[in-house]
C-alpha cells in the first residue's frame, strides 16, 4: 500500500510539504530504496555520474560567535586557536592546482574586522596568481557586510557557503543566543546580498538537532526551493561535549536514525532541485564510515578532501569524533577503496560550477531584456 502511495507522490512534478513530511517517516529498507532510486536516476538524467573536488581549506578556527552546537564557539576555552600562514594556504592551494582539482574552499570561524577582510583579500589574489587562474574558490567566512562580499567577488571568490542552520526561525532562536550577533533576519539577509552580488549561492543547515521535527526538515527543503538555491551543504548534527546543545544530547534521534534521515534528506533534495550541486559533507562520515560515499551513490556530486595541513587540523573540532578519513594525500586510496564510488568518476580538471546557476543567471537575463523591450 505504502509503495504505490510512494511511488505516485515521486512522479508528480514537484511535492508538497505533506509530501516530503511523508517521505521523510520511512526506515524500512524497500520503502527507502524507491526513493534512492529516483533520486540516482534523475541525478544520472541532469548531472551525470561525475563528482566533482573541492579542497577545503579550514583556514581559521577563531570565531566571534557563540552557536550553541559548534565546537570552536568563542566560550569554548578547550580549543587551540589558529589561523593558517599565507605560506601554508598557498601550499595548499598548490597541492590542490597540482592535483587538478579545479577547486578550492576556505573556510573559516566568523571574524569581522578589516584586517580579516582583507587579509582573505590577498589570500585570494595571491592563490590566483599562483595557480594561473585555473581554480574556482568558495568561500565560506560567514556573515558579512555586501561591501566585504563585493570586494571578495572582485578579488576572484565566485561562490559562496552561507548555511542558514535551520530554516524554522524557533528553532533557530533555540539553537544560538539570543542576541544581534546570532539573528536569523540578517542570516537571510546575508545570503541575498551574497545573490544581488553575482556568487554561485549555498546554503544548507544541520539534520537532526534536538527538537526538530520533520514538519522542519520538509520546511528546509522547500526553503531551499523557494530562495532558488545553487549548491547545498547539508549534514547531520553530531553533539559535541563542549558546547551547550550537549546537553540535550538524550533527546536526539538515535545515530543511526539520524545519518538514515540525513541520507534521506539528500535524496528528497535531488528528486526536488534536480540541477543543483550537493556537497557529501564530512560530518554524515561522523555517524556512519561510509557516509560520504552512499550520499556520493544516492544523491550528492561534490566530494571535499580536506587540504588543512595536519599540523592545524587537529583543531579544527566542529563537533565529536570528526573523521580524517580523507585527508587529500588519501584520496586515490579512498576511491579504491569504495570500488570506484559505486560507477561515478571524479572530475578532475573540472570546475564544476552548479548547472543550476547558469540557467538561473540566463533566465534573469533573459527576463531582464525582454521587459526591456516591452517597455
Ligand atoms: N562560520 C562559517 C562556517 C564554519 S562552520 C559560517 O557560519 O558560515 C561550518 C558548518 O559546520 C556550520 O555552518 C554548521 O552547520 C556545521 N556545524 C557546526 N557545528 C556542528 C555540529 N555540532 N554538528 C554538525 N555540524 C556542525
Amino acid at each position: 500500500m505504502s509503495k504505490n502511495k510512494i511511488i505516485k507522490i515521486l512522479n508528480q512534478a514537484s511535492r508538497t510539504k505533506e509530501d516530503l513530511v511523508y517521505l521523510l517517516s520511512f526506515y524500512d529498507k524497500d520503502e527507502r530504496q524507491l526513493i534512492y532510486d529516483k533520486s540516482k536516476e534523475i541525478r544520472r538524467k541532469y548531472i551525470g555520474n561525475t563528482i566533482y573536488l573541492r579542497g577545503l581549506i579550514e583556514y581559521s578556527n577563531i570565531c566571534a560567535k557563540d552557536c550553541f552546537y559548534c565546537g570552536i564557539r568563542a566560550n569554548n576555552k578547550e580549543v587551540t586557536r589558529f589561523t593558517i600562514s599565507d605560506a601554508d594556504v598557498l601550499k595548499s592551494a598548490e597541492y590542490a592546482y597540482k592535483h587538478n582539482y579545479a577547486s578550492l574552499v576556505l573556510q573559516s570561524g566568523e571574524i569581522i574586522s578589516k584586517a580579516f577582510t582583507k587579509k582573505i583579500t590577498s589570500l585570494l589574489k595571491q592563490i590566483h596568481i599562483l595557480t594561473k587562474n585555473s581554480l574556482a574558490i568558495t568561500l565560506s567566512c560567514g556573515e558579512q557586510s555586501l561591501k566585504t562580499y563585493k570586494e571578495w567577488y572582485d578579488a576572484g571568490a565566485h561562490r559562496y557557503l552561507l548555511r542558514i542552520e535551520s530554516s524554522n526561525k524557533s528553532l533557530y532562536k533555540q539553537i544560538h543566543p539570543n542576541n544581534s550577533k546570532h539573528n536569523f533576519d540578517k542570516r537571510l539577509a546575508a545570503l541575498y546580498n551574497l545573490k544581488k552580488i553575482g556568487y554561485q549561492v549555498g546554503t544548507g543547515f544541520m539534520i537532526g538537532l534536538p527538537k526538530q521535527t520533520v514538519e522542519d526538515l520538509a520546511d528546509d527543503l522547500l526553503f531551499l526551493k523557494e530562495f532558488n538555491i545553487d549548491m547545498v551543504g547539508m549534514g547531520p548534527y553530531v553533539e559535541h561535549i563542549d558546547t551547550p546543545l550537549y546537553a540535550s544530547r538524550n533527546e536526539l534521534l538515535s545515530q543511526e536514525k539520524r545519518y538514515l534521515l540525513t541520507l534521506m534528506m539528500y535524496a528528497l533534495l535531488r528528486i526536488e532541485m534536480k540541477d543543483i550541486n550537493v556537497a557529501s559533507t564530512t560530518a554524515l562520515d561522523a555517524l556512519n564510515p561510509n557516509g560520504r560515499v552512499e550520499a556520493l551513490d544516492i544523491a550528492s556530486n561534490v566530494l571535499m578532501p580536506n587540504l588543512t595541513p595536519l599540523k592545524y587540523n587537529e583543531n579544527y573540532h566542529l563537533y565529536n569524533n570528526k573523521p580524517d578519513s580523507l585527508h587529500a594525500d588519501k584520496l586515490v586510496q579512498y576511491i579504491e577503496k569504495h570500488k570506484h564510488l559505486h560507477g561515478n568518476k571524479i572530475g578532475f580538471g573540472e570546475q564544476g560550477s552548479s548547472q543550476h546557476f547558469y540557467k538561473r543567471i540566463h533566465l534573469k537575463r533573459t527576463t531582464i531584456a525582454k521587459n526591456k523591450k516591452e517597455s
